[in-house]
């Protein structure tokens, strides 16, 4: 792998920049690989780096239908943030955090991370209240945060406006979340891959699964039968068509969720600002756009499209924070779809099918969950048992009844 530096841009510049190899090949598909990653995202990337790079196991394909990042990982608002409610979550997500801090480095590869801070915002006293046991529990958790007055927020945001129909009383920050730059993420991960032997089989669609005495056996693709004894599902909203085809069940349903960018302006707003009452957030882009995302869209669907009415209903939301974006035009707005459980938790971990091994149930908050779920996945699969750091994400507590409520911290705050 050819390295990005200074000295390497000025070498390059001299053949007018037609010489660069590109990031990572496309090889052929092998009749069998160690591990087989279906789902070519951010968490099936990460976990195809990590198997190679933490564990040395790199006979591994990452097997995509469509391209690296088509999916929810080249479609969300770049949100992250570790400022959860639960201390199982709180520890996962602040590892994730660490990871991007380190990754950018590590990878070889600006990821354009900004630590701008994620800002959620109060309504009322209610509001208030929830949002100060929200903010001790994320200080017990030893994450990041600071209680906001609503001075402090016209301060830091002063293109806010504080006095709509939902007036702003005050908030919370984590001066540590912010975004980073989402298809960057996902080409370093490819490139940190590939780079390690990891085969990336781009239009590559797993159209079956074989498994004898509940053990997996291999794969069957628009690319050929590929073998494996291990296979990982990491396809975000085709994720229960996956467990289908292997012969189980998950308690995840699929749903749109789109998001929005505007024209882009001169810089107005440089921290993350999220309301749960008006149900909309929003940052500005490195470019200028206002990225805008709200809620996801009330039905069930596998086409990546969201309706006009939630459209309208997001844009609504947000202009009640920013009455002025009314005059900027709506340049992009598309959808991904997006994979709930119950508890708003992700599953991550073994499955009742011998070999099998899933990552799943991010719902609206797993892209900053992408170095961590990686990271974990690939010590699972590596160990056969799961990581510590996700002991408690396992499929059995829908069984069990042991489930990780983090409602509050997910949905519309991303
Ligand atoms: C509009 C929007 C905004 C969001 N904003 C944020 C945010 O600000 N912060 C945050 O943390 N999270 C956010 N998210 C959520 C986040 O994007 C996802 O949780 C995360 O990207 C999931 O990554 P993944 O790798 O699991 O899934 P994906 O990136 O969706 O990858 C799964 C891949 O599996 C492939 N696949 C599916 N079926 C098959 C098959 N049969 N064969 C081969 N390949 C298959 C798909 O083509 C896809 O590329 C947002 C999501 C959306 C849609």
């Amino acid at each position: 792998m050819s390295r990005y530096s200074i000295w390497n841009i000025a070498r390059h510049a001299a053949s007018g920049h037609r010489r660069w190899a590109p990031a990572w090949r496309s090889p052929e598909a092998k009749k069998r690989y160690d591990v087989v990653i279906i789902g070519g995202g951010g968490h099936g990337l990460a976990t195809a780096y990590f198997l190679a790079s933490q564990h040395g196991v790199t006979r591994v394909a990452v097997l995509e239908k469509g391209y690296l990042g088509g999916g929810n990982s080249g479609r969300n608002t770049q949100i992250i943030r570790s400022n959860y409610f639960y201390p199982e979550s709180a520890a996962f997500y602040d590892r994730s955090l660490k990871l991007y801090e380190r990754l950018p480095r590590e990878l070889n590869f600006n990821l354009m991370l900004s630590q701008r801070g994620v800002l959620t915002l109060a309504h009322s006293r209610h509001d208030m209240e929830a949002n100060r046991r929200w903010f001790n529990s994320v200080k017990l958790n030893g994450v990041d945060a600071k209680l906001m007055s609503r001075e402090d927020i016209a301060r830091i945001a002063p293109s806010l406006n504080l006095d709509s129909h939902y007036p702003v009383l005050g908030g919370f920050l984590q001066p540590r979340g912010g975004i980073v730059r989402h298809d960057a993420l996902t080409w370093a991960l490819a490139r940190g891959a590939d780079s390690l032997g990891v085969d990336l089989l781009q239009q590559c669609e797993v159209t079956g699964i074989e498994v004898e005495h509940d053990r997996v056996q291999a794969v069957q693709t628009t690319r050929g039968r590929i073998a494996t004894g291990k296979l990982a599902l990491v396809a975000a909203g085709h994720s229960s068509i996956l467990a289908k085809m292997a012969g189980f069940r998950l308690p995840v349903t699929s749903m749109p969720l789109q998001a929005m960018v505007t024209e882009p302006v001169k810089p107005v707003l440089d921290t993350v600002i999220m309301s749960g009452a008006v149900h909309a957030y929003a940052s500005q882009s490195d470019r200028g756009e206002i990225v805008i995302g709200g809620g996801a869209d009330m039905h069930h669907s596998y086409a990546q499209k969201g309706s006009v009415l939630t459209y309208r209903i997001n844009a609504r939301a947000i202009l009640e924070l920013f009455p002025w974006f009314s005059r900027l035009k709506i340049m992009r707005h598309w959808a991904g779809i997006v994979d709930i459980t119950p508890d708003t938790t992700a599953i991550l971990g073994k499955t009742p099918v011998e070999g099998i091994y899933i990552n799943c149930g991010w719902g609206t908050g797993g892209y900053k969950a992408i170095p961590a779920g990686g990271e974990t996945l690939a010590h699972t699969i590596a160990h056969d048992r799961p990581h510590p750091l996700v002991e408690g994400f396992n499929l059995e507590r829908f069984y069990t009844g042991a489930l990780i409520d983090e409602g509050a911290a997910a949905g519309v705050a991303h």
